[in-house]
């Protein structure tokens, strides 16, 4: 095996995956770059297109980011200083960021044993002061969207869906994820199942002025060139990331089944060892996540044996100290932080990095 950034086993091989749709991938942005279509551009809107395809719904807004279709989601509904929006605290922090930044309080709720928004506890967490829920679908891993729904109907709120790590992920009643709420959210952040070379995000919807109410606040408020409404963001998609995101669209399958013949393996190979609790489904498109006790240990194992790992909140946002943030009582949020480890997984992996990782989780655990 190679050295990849002084890794044998990196988490991410961008090199690798460049060298792989190289050719389209060259083709896609020369061609952009010749046509000096930067900004709002025709592949922007290709990308929309496709994304409003995708995810099952009438509109699609690129974005720069999946922080930014949150928060503009809830500005467009009106959103802040004086309401409460409900969320979990085992995400990535910028879903409750997005909450604060426009004023509101974040009230953070726990998380069930797929890891996503405990439904049970939402209704005792809404006040008279709640306005918005927002449910964080993780690693391919949905919220229970049906019994949320119902819950958010029968109190008149908005549901604005995190499917910042679900994109073309359904659930049992074979449903999109993002395809619930007032909003959808999406990420393309290079390390997401669909990711850009830098920064993009999206949004999805099928209300008509939601739609025109975020259009106008991703860029100043302009409804057109001469004619502006409001005040806004400059939260664009560039056209140069739409034109990567619209070849590695085309890939994104491939991408998915590579990801999941490699969590079979590792599922089949971990199996007989008590010690790992393995993912609360069998495939995933996003981060390979195992629960085990002596978690740091296990960590420094891999790292000296050059496999790269993460361990994405090693302490839960909640106990960090972070200001302005609530500091509720969520237990199995608290102890997920303190035992995930997200082993390597990405398309580029080879079929000896594989074996390397499970060799050296199963010696760890005296299995050879
Ligand atoms: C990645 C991610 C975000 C933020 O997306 P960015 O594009 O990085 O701004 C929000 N929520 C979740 C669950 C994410 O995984």
């Amino acid at each position: 095996m190679e050295k990849i950034r002084g890794w044998l086993v990196p988490f991410v091989d961008w090199g690798l995956h460049y060298q792989k749709y190289k050719e389209e991938l060259d083709n896609a942005w020369k061609n952009v770059m010749e046509r000096g279509d930067y900004i709002m551009r025709s592949d922007v809107e290709e990308f929309e297109k496709k994304l409003a395809n995708l995810s099952g719904r009438k509109y699609a807004i690129g974005l720069n980011s999946g922080t930014d279709a949150l928060f503009l989601s809830l500005k467009a509904l009106g959103i802040g200083e004086g309401d409460e929006v409900i969320t979990v605290s085992h995400t990535f922090i910028a879903t409750i960021a997005a909450i604060y930044q426009t004023g509101a309080t974040p009230v953070l709720v726990d998380v069930n044993e797929n890891y996503v928004m405990d439904v049970n506890k939402v209704e005792d967490a809404i006040t008279s002061k709640t306005k918005a829920i927002i449910p964080v679908h993780l690693g391919g891993r949905m919220v229970e969207m049906d019994r949320l729904m119902m819950i958010a109907e029968k109190h008149n709120l908005f549901v604005i869906e995190d499917a910042c790590q679900c994109l073309n992920v359904k659930d049992t009643k074979g449903r999109m994820a993002g395809s619930y709420g007032i909003t959808g959210c999406f990420s393309f952040y290079p390390s997401k199942v669909l990711g850009s070379c830098g920064d993009a995000g999206g949004v999805v919807m099928d209300n008509e002025e939601i739609y025109n109410k975020i259009r106008l606040l991703q860029d100043h408020g302009r409804k057109t060139k001469e004619e502006t409404v409001c005040f806004g963001w400059n939260s664009r998609l560039d056209n140069l990331q739409a034109a990567i995101l619209n070849v590695k669209l085309g890939h994104l399958l491939e991408v998915c089944k590579r990801k999941e013949e490699v969590c079979r393996k590792y599922n089949k190979a971990f199996r007989d060892i008590p010690e790992i609790i393995l993912p609360p489904q069998e495939v995933m498109h996003e981060n390979y996540v195992i629960r085990v006790e002596k978690r740091n240990e296990l960590v420094q194992l891999l790292t000296d044996n050059l496999i790269e790992t993460q361990v994405h909140e090693p302490v839960a946002y909640h106990k960090q100290g972070i200001e302005c943030m609530p500091e509720p009582s969520l237990p199995f949020t608290e102890r997920l932080a303190n035992e995930v480890i997200s082993l390597p997984l990405n398309p580029e992996l080879n079929d000896e990095q594989i074996d390397y990782v499970i060799k050296k989780v199963r010696e760890f655990y005296g299995k050879i």
